[in-house]
C-alpha cells in the first residue's frame, strides 16, 4: 500500500511513521509513506497558503489553490500507475473513525490524506476533491497530522505480513464487535495477585472458552453498547440477560 500525506507538516507525519511496527512495514516494503508540503504549491513569495476568513472572525483559513495544486499533482503521479485511490479528509466533522473503517482501508492500494490546520479549508476545494471526511473522536486538535498518524497507524498494522502474528490483530478489541480478553505474564504472581488458573491448565479449549467470556463480560462491563453488533451465541444471550437483571437494567 502506498500512503501520502498533503500536510504543511511532512516532518510531523515523518517523524511519526518511521518508528516500531509502522517503521517496520517501511522497511519491509509492505507500505510507503509520503508526506507532501502543501506550502510548496503556494504561488505567494512569501509561501503563504492560509488567509482571513471572508466575512470575518478568529483565525486563519487554509486557501483552496496550494491544496488543489499539491492535490492534482500528486493525482497525475499516482494514475499514471493506474492505482486505484482512496482520500481522506481528516476533520472533527467526519464519520467517527472505527475498526472496520481501518479494515476496509487496509484493502486500498493508495490511501492520500488531507490534514488541514488553522481554522480549517476553503470549503470550495473541500466541495471539488471526493473524499471521505473522518474523525478521530469528539474533540478539536490543531491539525490533521495527529489524526493521519492514528489513522495510519491502525490500518498499517492490519495490512497482512505486518504483525509478525497476523492472529493478534484478529483477536484484538472491536473484532467481532467485543472488546479482549485480559493478558497476563511472569510472573505467576505479583503482589500476591496469580494468574488465572485456567491459564495455567494447559487445556486449550478451556483456555479458549475463558478467553471467550472474558471477552463478552468486559464489553459488557465497559461497552455495552457493542453488544448489539455482536455475534453471540444462544448461550452468551441468556448470560447477557442474567447480568442485566442481577444489575437491574
Ligand atoms: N474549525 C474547525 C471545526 O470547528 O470544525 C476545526 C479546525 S482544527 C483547529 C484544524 C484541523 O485539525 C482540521 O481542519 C482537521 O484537519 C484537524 N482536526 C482537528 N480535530 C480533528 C479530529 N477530531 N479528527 C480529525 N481531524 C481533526
Amino acid at each position: 500500500m502506498n500512503i501520502s500525506v498533503l500536510t504543511l507538516f511532512p516532518e510531523w507525519i515523518l517523524q511519526g511513521v518511521n518508528i516500531s511496527v509502522v517503521g517496520r512495514a517501511i522497511q519491509n516494503e509492505l507500505l510507503t509513506v509520503s508526506a507532501i508540503n502543501i506550502r510548496d504549491f503556494s504561488y505567494d513569495k512569501h509561501k503563504r497558503v492560509d488567509d482571513y476568513p471572508y466575512g470575518g472572525g478568529a483565525g486563519m483559513v487554509m486557501q483552496a489553490a496550494p491544496i488543489y495544486r499539491a492535490y492534482q499533482t500528486l493525482m497525475d503521479k499516482i494514475q499514471s500507475t493506474k492505482s486505484k485511490v482512496k482520500m481522506i479528509y481528516c476533520t472533527p466533522q467526519g464519520d467517527p473513525f472505527d475498526q472496520k473503517m481501518a479494515e476496509k482501508y487496509s484493502k486500498e492500494e493508495e490511501l492520500i490524506f488531507l490534514c488541514g490546520h488553522y481554522e480549517g479549508i476553503d470549503e470550495r476545494v473541500l466541495e471539488m476533491i471526493e473524499m471521505d471526511w473522518v474523525s478521530i473522536g469528539d474533540y478539536v486538535l490543531t491539525g490533521g497530522e495527529l489524526p493521519a498518524l492514528v489513522m495510519i497507524d491502525s490500518i498499517a498494522r492490519l495490512i497482512p505480513g505486518v504483525l509478525h502474528n497476523q492472529d493478534s490483530a484478529n483477536q484484538e478489541s472491536f473484532q467481532g464487535s467485543l472488546l479482549e480478553y485480559p493478558h497476563y505474564t511472569r510472573p505467576q504472581s505479583f503482589q500476591g495477585k496469580t494468574v488465572p488458573d485456567v491459564l495455567l491448565s494447559g487445556h486449550h479449549e478451556k483456555i479458549e472458552n475463558w478467553r471467550r467470556e472474558q471477552s463478552v463480560l468486559r464489553t459488557f462491563e465497559r461497552r455495552k453498547r457493542l453488544l448489539d453488533q455482536a455475534d453471540l451465541s444462544e448461550k452468551e444471550k441468556e448470560q447477557i440477560a442474567q447480568w442485566e437483571s442481577e444489575k437491574g437494567l
